[in-house]
């Protein structure tokens, strides 16, 4: 996963400080992230292993 500011490699998924969620690096996330959480962001997972609270994540992007 790239960064969409940078196009370096995406180590968080969340809202920027323009509304619109972005995957992004951690110095991008640092400027325009609004920070981890519900409805805020959350760091990447990497492994592979992760379909829990998949449903929930996308429900609630749809919100923002
Ligand atoms: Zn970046």
């Amino acid at each position: 996963m790239k960064c969409n500011f940078c196009k370096g490699e995406a180590e968080y998924d969340g809202k920027t400080i323009y509304g619109p969620w972005a995957f992004m690096c951690k110095s991008c996330f640092a400027q325009v992230g609004t920070g981890l959480g519900l409805g805020k962001g959350q760091k990447l997972k990497t492994e592979p292993t992760t379909k829990k609270g998949r449903g929930i994540n996308d429900a609630n992007r749809k919100q923002s």
